[in-house]
């Protein structure tokens, strides 16, 4: 028996004895279990599909009853299925630029087996109770992964945010600026108040889009609050530091600072900041933590593996809000996120994976041609192809943020470890939206929702490895080291890179309704 076992071994077990073996057993010579590599076998109930027992070796199949389904996976690595918690589903409204069918079925193809759907895009936005509804019969039936959602604050809204808790969303998120659908308005302090006065003792999270613009500077104007371009541009509007130099870092610093400012309101509630880029906001939330503030932060893949100097002319591929800044920019947030442990900031990753049709990305002739045109161009002016304002902003990468951070981790450090990436994208990503009882790690009573991870192999992004609704993506042809092999969702595989997704019993996921019970 294994120094570490949590139980006693099979030979002492009831197993031994059934007469049916509801039993599935996954082994291999490494496997992150409660955050460490080790070697593991997972017993997983194929009744309840959790994991009911972990031996820290490898057990024979030999150990088992003769029908037990079995599978040694060494070397390769068994990992807790990743908690996505920022995606941008649009469905019902916007079904064209995503849905919970393509959406989720390109989670699980890259090991993501819960993702939490933001409350804006799709039309309605989820901002009341009735609306969450529509969402959740939008969404029945058609989810690969398991799906949680978040409400929205929005003027006006506060008197349904309780109601909401109890409908079991995950969250609350607000915009500081303007949010580029005109259905989910901005919030100011006046709106921001009541929310906080509302959801202070609740188990929630207050998740703010931290984008504000400061006191008139000569790069702003109202226009900006709009996206439109502001008046004193720094050159050509499809050259990206255009765009970059349109929302600088005190844009960020400057919602922080005012979101900090009215943390007394609810001194238990955990705010949140959603997809922070700039590093100058970093000590600020450092200094609100260190005096007691509950604020934490999570970054994206794409801040964590772009860089400004690396975006071509016209590349509206790139083009999100807060914007991917500087290469040192970039190698500030590694820093950060790799304190995690220490107390950083930054204890989370995700993909805000937010397309669109690629006719609103505007992207030049040359960079469609690259995956043919894309249907409706024709629709997008002309003119405005390649510019990075009239473009939509947001980057489509759900189910590739494993791959991503796995390539950018090692090629910064030959002794990056897979144990960080599942702190930041599973263990962490649950309890920030009160799942770590039974998501984000391999642990008895988990669920088993289980990737198999092999590290050493890469693959090209390319049509056929981008499962989300449309193919437009900044990481199109570019190689990634670390290839999901498998993905089981509470005790089943749903997709195996050999042959595809379970087609057969259709998609089993599960909207995660129940009310959370504990704060982050
Ligand atoms: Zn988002």
């Amino acid at each position: 028996m294994a120094p570490h076992a949590t139980t006693p071994p099979p030979s002492s077990s009831p197993y031994h004895t059934q007469q049916h073996h509801p039993i599935t057993v996954l082994a291999s010579s490494r496997a992150i279990i409660s955050g460490r590599l080790t070697e593991a076998t997972l017993i997983i109930s194929t009744t309840t599909g959790k994991i009911t027992s972990i031996f820290h070796s490898i057990l024979q199949q030999s150990d088992f009853p003769p029908e037990t389904p079995y599978i040694d996976y060494s070397p390769r690595i068994l990992l807790p299925g990743l908690v996505d918690a920022h995606v941008h589903l649009n469905e019902p409204g916007r079904t064209e630029w995503e849905g919970f069918w393509t959406g989720t079925r390109a989670a699980a193809f890259g090991g993501v087996t819960t993702v939490i759907d933001m409350p804006l895009n799709a039309i309605p936005p989820t901002t009341t109770v009735a609306r969450l509804h529509e969402k959740v019969e939008a969404a029945k039936g058609q989810c690969w992964v398991d799906v949680g959602f978040y409400g929205g604050i929005v003027p006006g809204n506060a008197g349904e945010l309780k109601a909401l808790v109890k409908e079991g969303v995950r969250g609350f998120k607000g915009f500081l600026i303007d949010s580029g659908v005109e259905e989910f308005p901005a919030v100011s302090v006046d709106d921001i108040t009541p929310a906080m006065k509302e959801l202070a003792n609740e188990a929630t999270t207050l998740m703010f889009h931290a984008e504000m613009i400061p006191p008139i500077t000569a790069s702003t104007s109202d226009d900006m609050q709009h996206s439109h371009p502001p008046p004193a541009l720094s050159g050509p509007l499809n050259v990206y530091q255009t765009f970059l130099d349109s929302r600088p870092p005190s844009f960020e610093t400057y919602a922080i600072a005012e979101i900090l400012s009215l943390a007394p309101l609810a001194p238990q509630l955990p705010l949140h900041i959603v997809h922070l880029s700039a590093v100058e906001a970093i000590p600020l939330l450092r200094e609100a933590r260190r005096n007691g503030v509950r604020v934490t932060a999570e970054t994206c893949f794409h801040y964590l593996s772009l860089a400004a100097e690396g975006v071509r002319a016209g590349d509206t591929r790139h083009k999100c809000c807060p914007p991917i800044r500087a290469q040192a920019n970039q190698d500030g947030l590694w820093a950060e996120l790799r304190q995690d442990r220490a107390g950083g900031v930054i204890q989370t990753v995700v993909s805000d994976h937010s397309p669109c049709t690629p006719a609103l990305k505007l992207l030049p002739p040359e960079l469609e041609t690259a995956r043919g045109k894309a249907q409706g161009q024709e629709e997008g002016a002309e003119a405005e192809r390649g510019d990075f304002f009239a473009a939509w902003g947001g980057i489509s990468s759900v189910g590739l943020g494993l791959p991503i951070l796995w390539t950018e981790g090692t090629r910064r450090d030959a002794n990056f470890s897979i144990e960080d990436v599942v702190r930041w994208c599973c263990r962490n990503t649950a309890k920030q939206v009160g799942l770590e009882r039974t998501k984000g790690d391999l642990g008895v009573g988990f669920d088993a929702d289980i990737v198999v991870f092999d590290d050493e192999e890469s693959f090209v992004v390319e049509r056929s490895t981008m499962l989300f609704r449309n193919k437009c993506s900044p990481y199109e042809n570019k190689m990634l080291k670390g290839v999901v092999k498998e993905t089981w969702l509470r005790g089943q595989r749903i997709f195996s890179r050999e042959d595809g997704f379970a087609e057969k019993g259709g998609p089993s996921g599960k909207l995660l309704l129940e009310p959370r019970k504990t704060r982050a």
